[in-house]
């Protein structure tokens, strides 16, 4: 339904969105809602499926996945994984981690998330795939932009939710050497076979520098290898998987547990994912009639486990400012900054942290971290990362926006 209330003598009507993975099509959910016109351009050739789980957690991410109305979707995909073992180089049990830690309320593949909010915004939004942006230049009334199929287009107002190596900041800011911090570290990801069996649940082995899981999806008929290791690796080729391959086997051959096993599986993996793990810190979202949400804007890495909930709150808040103002793009992203930076920068706090405990760099350290799981459910703090992580997620107050925000 939509709140014609917000736009009636509105400006800036038409939005273009760059990126269809949460951020976008949940701000074009949003800016429907309030009235207004979304087209989507998603770079890949269609949805992306494929992925890794992702978490709510807090009142702030699940109020909003209700007034969105895919709260039901989202709980029938949820993975309903249970605690990780840290196991040892043979594969036994050392630890175990509460899901709560790492999974949150509500766990979900992105993929699969994706998919509901594409559901949900497709028969009032237009997406283009296999396209991206290739220039924006504005003037007083709107912006004109190319693309590298399509052909040229005006919009009112464009926003770059394209992650967290936005094209659209990278045209209208610069470099992306200013914006994106490298933690450190390196991340893998693929699907494979669920070979241990695993049960709701995962396993992660821990050595200095690395660490390697195997965790079960899609109800235990497959799983997701996952790797992270140290380095300060320039930034690579991302299209480069060959070479992204031979890093990792590099990295991991030969260090125990299932590692070699998972290795071989990579050369057939259906989604091999590659990337460092970075931060972007950004003075200012906005120029002009641009702006830049979700990753592109604040990505918190994915070590912090709070991306995509910040993704969704920033949806939720861009469209809400931009149909309290009228569409006026100058009070709406002012608005949308105030509202969401200290927000977002906890969540950014909570990703530094994690990546220097993810992967230890000495094997003292990691033999320590080890240690410490083993005995950490015995401790009185055992639930404060759990706390720590909440109080975080929900350090905003909502505003209500609106009949249906
Ligand atoms: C390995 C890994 C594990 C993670 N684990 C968690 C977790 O446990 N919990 C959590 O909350 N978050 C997690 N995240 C982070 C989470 O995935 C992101 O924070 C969240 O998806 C942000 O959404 P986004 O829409 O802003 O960006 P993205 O999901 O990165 O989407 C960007 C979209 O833009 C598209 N795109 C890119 N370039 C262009 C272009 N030029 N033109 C058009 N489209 C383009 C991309 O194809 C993609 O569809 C993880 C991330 C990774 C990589």
């Amino acid at each position: 339904m939509t709140d014609t209330k917000n736009t009636k003598n509105a400006k800036n009507i038409d939005v273009l969105i760059s990126g269809a993975s949460v951020a976008g099509p949940a701000l074009a959910h949003w800016l429907h809602r309030h009235g207004f016109n979304t087209t989507v351009v998603e770079r890949a050739p269609a949805l992306r499926d494929g992925g890794y789980a992702v978490d709510f957690r807090g009142e702030a991410h699940l109020s909003i996945l209700r007034r969105m109305g895919i709260m039901d979707a989202v709980q029938r995909a949820r993975t309903g994984m249970g605690s990780m073992s840290y196991v040892d180089s043979a594969g036994k049990p050392q630890a175990k981690l509460p899901a709560d830690l790492f999974a949150g309320d509500v766990e979900i593949l992105r993929g699969d998330l994706a998919r509901i909010l594409y559901d949900a915004t497709e028969q009032h939004t237009e997406y283009v795939f296999g396209d991206s942006i290739t220039s924006l230049t504005e003037d007083a009334d709107g912006v004109t932009v190319t693309f590298e199929r399509a052909a040229p287009r005006r919009f009112d107002l464009v926003i770059g939710a394209d992650g967290l190596h936005s094209t659209t900041r990278r045209l209208v800011f610069g470099p992306e050497e200013r914006f994106v911090k490298h933690l450190g570290v390196h991340c893998a990801i693929f699907t494979t076979a669920n070979h241990l069996g695993l049960d709701h649940t995962g396993h992660a082995y821990r050595t200095a520098g690395r660490l390697a899981a195997l965790y079960s999806a899609r109800h235990n008929t497959e799983a997701k290898a996952v790797f992270y290791f140290a380095s300060e690796l320039p930034d690579l080729d991302r299209r480069d998987v060959p070479r992204q391959q031979a890093i990792l086997a590099e990295q991991f051959a030969g260090t125990g547990w299932e590692c070699d096993r998972l290795l071989q599986d990579m050369r057939s993996a259906p989604d091999f994912y590659f990337d460092s793990v970075g931060q972007v810190r950004m003075d200012s979202w906005s120029r002009g009639r641009v702006a830049l949400l979700g990753d592109a804007a604040h990505c918190p890495s994915s070590l912090s486990g709070m991306g995509t909930g910040l993704a969704l709150v920033g949806a939720y808040v861009l469209a809400g400012e931009l149909a309290a103002a009228h569409g006026d793009h100058r009070v709406a992203f002012a608005r949308y900054e105030e509202e969401l930076r200290e927000y977002a920068e906890g969540c950014q706090k909570m990703g530094d942290g994690v990546a220097r405990l993810m992967v230890p760099d000495s094997r003292l350290m990691a033999a320590l971290l080890n240690r410490y799981y083993k005995i950490m459910p015995y401790l009185p703090g055992k639930n404060m990362a759990a706390k720590i992580a909440r109080r975080t997620a929900e350090n905003i107050t909502l505003r209500d926006y609106g009949r249906e925000g």
